[in-house]
């Protein structure tokens, strides 16, 4: 794979953090490589913001080692923060400044060398905050105050840019300008940001590590998270025919890993929910196995597994299993196999939590 070749920008290795008695980060290693955008994803609580503080040497690990560039974070403190633009969840926003006086305060502050007017001319035309050059940033909105927030991080061209949980009390117009805004940055540095909304690193990130109570639970390219949710596997049928022989048909059907009666009808159809092995499409064998029982198939929707699926299936696992998912540098063949065992597990741990109520762990997202 290309990405063996690329720089390593940000290598954590072994990371711990013990807050008194509390382990809020514990063994973490994972690489970003040059131009890679890591979503760290993971429940309030999981220890993203602290692994995010130690990054940036805001706060001391209680041991491993973080390194930016190449540089430690601790040995080299001053080398590695030039490498760093970092927004953090509060962003430090001196509220009486225009947001002139406090990117030309934050330029002198990181000792910039680029032409002033240019790069921070550059960086508004970026994060589209022209028109309130020269107003106070406390009569700013949210969505302002964020993407000056992100000026700040920008100044001084850093390779790496690490935002903790950028879009927070956005609202969802300013949610899809900040994304693609973090997508477009994308493209000139390497990126890791923190969040605990799901759909945010699908729709930004290259990579997901997910995180929960301080430990790695899965480290997964974006595209094989997506291939899992996307997965023609889940659908609700309506059936014309006998309800009980119906739904042990279903149950026996060589594909079918999961078939429930629902409580709705259409017209004298039942309704069930059915769900397939992975790999297998069971549509046209279904269509097929009902017409020789002259049971008449007249619905099929495909239901999908979402993201909340998918997070609950691997935390799920990796409280029996640790770590089980950290991805090594694998050849295209175990990446494969690693991906399908993923979707399977997914959707194994889905199919027994559904009907459950997930929405607790996901309380604040945006929706
Ligand atoms: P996240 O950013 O994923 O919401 P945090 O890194 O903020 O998670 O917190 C991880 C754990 O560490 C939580 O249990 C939190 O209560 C605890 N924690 C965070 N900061 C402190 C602190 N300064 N003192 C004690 N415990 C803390």
């Amino acid at each position: 794979m290309e990405r063996k070749l690329l720089k390593t920008m940000i290598k954590i290795d072994h990371l711990v953090k013990n807050y008194g008695s509390n382990c809020a980060v514990d063994d973490i290693s994972f690489e970003v490589k040059k131009g890679e955008i890591v979503g760290l994803l993971g429940p309030n609580g999981a220890g993203k913001s602290t692994t995010m503080n130690i990054l940036t040497g805001y706060l001391s690990a209680t041991s491993g080692s973080v390194s930016i560039a190449g540089f430690d974070v601790l040995d080299n403190p001053m080398e590695a923060k030039k490498h760093i633009g970092y927004l953090p969840e509060q962003p430090p926003l001196y509220l009486d400044m225009t947001v002139e006086e406090y990117l030309i305060f934050n330029y002198n502050l990181k000792n910039c060398k680029l032409d002033r007017d240019n790069h921070l001319e550059e960086i508004c035309e970026v994060v589209k905050i022209k028109d309130v050059y020269k107003r106070l940033i406390k009569n700013l909105s949210k969505g302002y105050r964020q993407r000056v927030g992100i000026a700040q991080a920008l100044i001084g061209s850093p390779e790496v840019i690490i935002f903790d949980e950028p879009t927070v009390g956005l609202d969802p117009k300013q949610i899809i300008e900040v994304r693609n805004l973090l997508r477009n940055l994308g493209k000139e540095h390497t990126v890791i940001l923190s969040t605990h909304i799901l759909q945010e690193v699908q729709a930004v990130c290259d990579r997901i590590v997910i995180i929960n109570k301080g430990r790695i639970v899965a480290d997964e390219l974006t595209e094989n998270i997506t291939r899992a949710v996307n997965q023609n596997r889940r659908f609700t049928v309506k059936i014309c025919g006998p309800q009980a022989e119906v739904l042990s048909l279903l149950r026996q059907k060589p594909g079918i890993v999961y078939a429930e009666v629902l409580a709705q009808r259409d017209g004298d159809a039942y309704c069930y929910n059915i769900e397939s092995e992975v790999g297998i499409d069971i549509r046209k064998s279904l269509f097929y196995s009902l017409a020789e029982k002259n049971w008449p198939l007249i619905g099929i929707e495909a239901l999908g597994m979402n993201l909340e699926d998918v997070f609950i299936a691997i935390v799920d696992q990796s409280t029996a299993s640790r770590a089980r998912y950290t991805r090594k540098e694998q050849s295209p063949s175990r990446e494969r196999s690693a991906e399908t065992e993923f979707a399977k597990n997914a959707t194994e741990s889905a199919a027994k939590k559904r009907g459950s109520d997930y929405s607790t762990l996901f309380d604040d997202d945006e929706s």
